[in-house]
C-alpha cells in the first residue's frame, strides 16, 4: 500500500486520521456505504498493528467484535483468519455471557486487516497529519505536517495513544506514540487550541520473551477449543493451525522484588499524571493492592506460528530494565528466559467523550469525529465498534453534502443500550466521560441476556442493511440464515408432547399433565435440540450452526419478553410526570449513582429521566414501576374510601 495521490489538495468524502482498530473500521465502514474514503496513517505498513497483546475478545469485548461483524465490519473476519487460539470464555456460566476470545498470529492479522482495506477500495496515504482544516465552522480536511493537504466532508481521527505520547520505563522518559514510533504532538496542540477538555491516561505492556529460552515443559498447558468457533458468520470454519499457550504464576520472591522496587516504577514515582486501566493494572498495581495474594496468573501466549516472540499476559509493568530481568526470572518457568523488549507504560492525551454527539461528532467542531483511544477507552475492540459508528456517521455527513454543509441530510445512525454493548459504550462514554480508561464488561449492560453474542446478527443486521453497510455476501448470508432461524423456530414451537412422552425419553416433565412445546422445552437447564431429538426426530433438521442461538433464545424467552416489555413500557410512559418531591429514596432498585442524579436534576417526566445523562434504562424503568405501583395503590385507596 502507498500513497496513491501524491502532493497537493485532493478532493474525499471522508478522511480517516489513523490506521489501528478504530481508524481501519472507520475506513472500510465509510467505504461500504459508498464514500470515497482515504486513510491517512504514519506507517502504511503497521495498519492493523496490536500494540499490545496478541488478542482479539473476551468477556464483553467478544460481544463487540460479534456486533461489528453482524454490521459488516472487518474484526471478526481478521481474527478469523489470524486467530491461533480460539477460546469461549466463562463456559460454564450461561450463553448471555460467554466470551469468544481469540489469540492473534500479530503478523497474520495485520495482513488481514490491511487486505480488507485494500479490498474496501480505501486509498491509503503514509503522513503524520499536524492540523485540521477549519472552514465555515466545520472540519473539511487535514494538512499533514510535512504540508500536503486534503479536503473532505468528513474527518474522523483516531490517534489512539499518539497524541502527546510518552513513554515511561522506570526514570526514562521517550516521546512516542508506541515502541518505536513517534508520537503526534503537532496535532495534540492543534486539539488543545481548539478548547476541548483534553485529560491524560496511561496504561502499559509487559516485556516481551523469547520463547526458545522458556522451559515449557514445566508449564502447565491450555490447549485451544475443539472445534474452533469463528467470530464471524461469514467464516465456515477456522482453518489456521491452532497452539497451546503455557500459564505459569508469580511467586513470593517475584512479590518481593516488585515491592522492593515500588519506588523506581514510572506509575509509583509519581512520574506519571495520566489515570490506568483499573481493570487491567500493572504487576506493581496488583502486588500493591492486592498484597494478600501470594500470585498472579501468568498467561504465556506466542504471538505468532513463525514468531518466537511470547506475551506473558498479566505482568505489565513499567519498572527498571534489571527489575523487570530480575522479576521475570523469579517466575517458574522464565528462570532463563531472555527479554527481547521490555515492558514499558505509556501516557497520552485523550478528548473528554462528554463532548461528543451520539454519531461521536464533536459538538464544538461539526463533521468531525473522534474514535477509539482517544475517545478515553482502552482496547482494541472498544475502538473498532467506535470507528465502526464513526465511519458510518461520517459517511452519512458526507452524502448530505459536500464540506461546509453544516447539517448533512441523510440521517444519522446510533445504537441504544437496549440494542447493543456498542450502544452501552457510546452513551456510558457521553453520559459520563472516562475518568479512568473505560473497557467493556457485561457487567455494563442492563439487557444482557437480550444482547448475547450468538444473537448479534438477529439484533443488527437487518439495522446495517437499512442504512446501507452491509454488502451483498453478509445480506445474502443473513436473510438466508434468517429464514432457516425462523422456520427452526417454528418446528421447536410446534413440536409437542404430553408429560407422559416427555418422561419416555427420559425428559422432565411438568407437574400440571400439560403439553410441552420443545422450544418450552429448552427454556430448562441443560437440555438443548440435540437431547429432543430422540423424541422429536425431525429436530435433526436443524443445522448445527444455528443450535447455540435457538437454544439460547428459548432458555431466555420468558425473560426476554419482559426486558422489551420495559423497553417498550419507557417510550409508551414517556409523559407520565415525576411528582416534584417524588421520594427516589422509596425506589426499590435504584443505585446511589442513579438516585443522586435523579435528586440533583428532578426530572419531571419518565421521557425527562431517560433522556437524563448518567441514567440507565433500568433505573428509570425502576422509578417508572414505582410510580404505577403509586398511583395503582392511591387509587385502590380512594376505590376503598
Ligand atoms: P491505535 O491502535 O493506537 O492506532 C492509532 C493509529 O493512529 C496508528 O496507526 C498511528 O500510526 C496513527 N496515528 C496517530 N497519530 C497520527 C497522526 N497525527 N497522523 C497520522 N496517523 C496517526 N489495550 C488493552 O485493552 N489492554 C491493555 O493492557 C493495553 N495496553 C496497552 C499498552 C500499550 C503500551 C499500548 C500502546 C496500548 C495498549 N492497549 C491496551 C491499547 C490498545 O493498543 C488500544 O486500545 C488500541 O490499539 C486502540 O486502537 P485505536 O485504533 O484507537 O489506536
Amino acid at each position: 500500500m502507498s500513497d496513491q495521490t501524491g502532493h497537493g489538495t485532493v478532493e474525499f468524502d471522508v478522511i480517516i486520521v489513523g490506521g489501528g482498530h478504530a481508524g481501519c473500521e472507520a475506513a472500510a465502514a465509510a467505504s461500504r456505504m459508498g464514500a470515497r474514503a482515504a486513510l491517512v496513517t504514519m506507517r502504511a505498513d503497521r495498519i492493523g498493528e496490536m500494540s499490545c497483546n496478541p488478542a482479539i475478545g473476551g468477556l464483553g469485548k467478544g460481544h463487540l467484535v460479534r456486533e461489528i461483524d453482524a454490521l459488516d465490519g472487518i474484526m471478526g473476519r481478521a481474527i478469523d483468519r489470524a486467530g491461533i487460539q480460539f477460546r469461549m470464555l466463562n463456559k460454564s456460566r450461561g450463553p448471555a455471557v460467554h466470551g469468544p476470545r481469540a489469540q492473534a498470529d500479530r503478523k497474520l492479522y495485520r495482513e488481514a486487516v490491511q487486505q480488507f482495506i485494500a479490498d474496501a477500495g480505501v486509498t491509503v496515504i503514509e503522513a503524520a497529519v499536524g492540523d485540521l482544516i477549519v472552514e465555515d465552522g466545520t472540519c473539511c480536511g487535514v494538512i499533514a505536517e510535512d504540508g500536503r493537504e486534503w479536503r473532505a466532508s468528513a474527518v474522523v481521527l483516531t490517534t489512539g495513544t499518539f497524541l502527546g505520547g510518552l513513554i515511561h520505563l522506570g526514570s526514562e522518559i521517550t516521546p512516542a506514540g508506541r515502541v518505536g514510533e513517534a508520537p503526534s504532538n503537532a496535532l495534540a496542540e492543534r486539539l488543545r487550541a481548539l478548547d476541548l477538555a483534553v485529560g491524560r491516561l496511561k496504561t502499559g505492556t509487559p516485556a516481551r520473551l523469547d520463547g526458545r529460552t522458556i522451559n515449557w515443559d514445566a508449564l502447565e498447558m491450555q490447549p485451544a477449543d475443539d472445534p474452533p468457533v469463528p467470530f464471524s458468520t461469514l467464516t465456515d470454519r477456522i482453518t489456521v493451525p491452532q497452539i497451546s499457550c503455557g500459564i505459569t504464576r508469580t511467586t513470593a520472591e517475584t512479590h518481593r522484588i516488585i515491592a522492593e522496587s515500588l519506588h523506581l516504577s514510572a506509575v509509583y514515582s509519581g512520574q506519571i499524571a495520566g489515570q490506568g486501566p483499573r481493570y487491567c493494572p500493572s504487576i506493581e498495581d496488583k502486588v500493591k493492592r492486592f498484597a494478600d495474594r501470594e500470585s498472579h496468573q501468568v498467561f504465556l501466549e506466542p504471538e505468532g506460528l513463525d514468531d518466537h516472540t511470547v506475551y506473558p499476559n498479566g505482568i505489565s509493568t513499567s519498572l527498571p530494565r534489571d527489575v523487570q530481568d530480575a522479576l521475570v526470572a523469579s517466575i517458574p518457568g522464565l528462570e532463563k528466559a531472555v527479554i527481547l523488549q521490555y515492558g514499558y507504560a505509556i501516557e497520552y492525551d485523550f478528548i473528554d467523550p462528554r463532548s461528543l454527539t451520539r454519531t461521536l461528532e464533536l459538538k464544538a467542531l461539526p463533521s468531525l469525529y473522534l474514535a477509539g483511544q482517544i475517545n478515553g477507552t482502552t482496547g482494541y475492540e472498544e475502538a473498532a465498534a467506535q470507528g465502526l459508528i464513526a465511519g458510518i456517521n461520517a459517511a452519512m455527513r458526507a452524502a448530505g453534502g459536500m464540506a461546509g454543509d453544516r447539517t448533512g441530510d441523510k440521517g444519522e445512525f446510533s445504537l441504544t443500550r437496549a440494542e447493543a454493548y456498542t450502544g452501552v459504550m457510546i452513551d456510558d462514554l457521553i453520559t459520563r466521560g472516562a475518568p479512568e480508561p473505560y473497557r467493556m464488561f457485561t457487567s455494563r449492560a442492563e439487557y444482557r441476556l437480550l444482547l448475547r453474542a450468538d444473537n448479534a446478527d438477529q439484533r443488527l443486521t437487518d439495522r446495517g442493511i437499512e442504512i446501507g453497510c452491509v454488502g451483498e455476501e453478509r445480506r445474502k448470508a443473513w436473510l438466508a440464515r434468517k429464514d432457516s432461524l425462523n422456520a427452526a423456530t417454528t418446528m421447536l414451537q410446534a413440536a409437542s408432547a404430553l408429560p407422559k412422552a416427555l418422561q419416555a425419553h427420559g425428559l422432565p416433565a411438568p407437574r400440571d399433565g400439560g403439553r410441552r412445546s420443545a422450544a418450552d422445552m429448552l427454556a430448562l437447564e441443560g437440555i438443548t435440540i440435540g437431547s429432543l431429538t430422540g423424541l422429536w426426530p425431525e429436530l435433526e433438521a436443524i443445522d448445527h450452526s444455528l443450535r447455540p442461538q435457538l437454544e439460547a433464545d428459548c432458555r431466555y424467552a420468558g425473560y426476554l419478553e419482559r426486558q422489551r416489555a420495559d423497553i417498550e413500557a419507557l417510550h409508551r410512559d414517556e409523559a407520565i410526570s415525576i411528582p416534584p418531591d417524588f421520594d427516589y429514596g422509596a425506589v426499590g432498585g435504584l443505585s446511589a449513582e442513579a438516585r443522586d442524579v435523579m435528586m440533583r436534576l428532578r426530572p419531571q417526566t419518565i421521557g425527562q429521566a431517560n433522556r437524563l445523562p448518567g441514567l440507565t434504562p433500568a433505573a428509570v424503568v425502576a422509578v417508572l414501576r414505582h410510580l404505577k405501583r403509586d398511583g395503582a395503590d392511591s387509587m385502590a385507596a380512594a376505590g376503598q374510601a
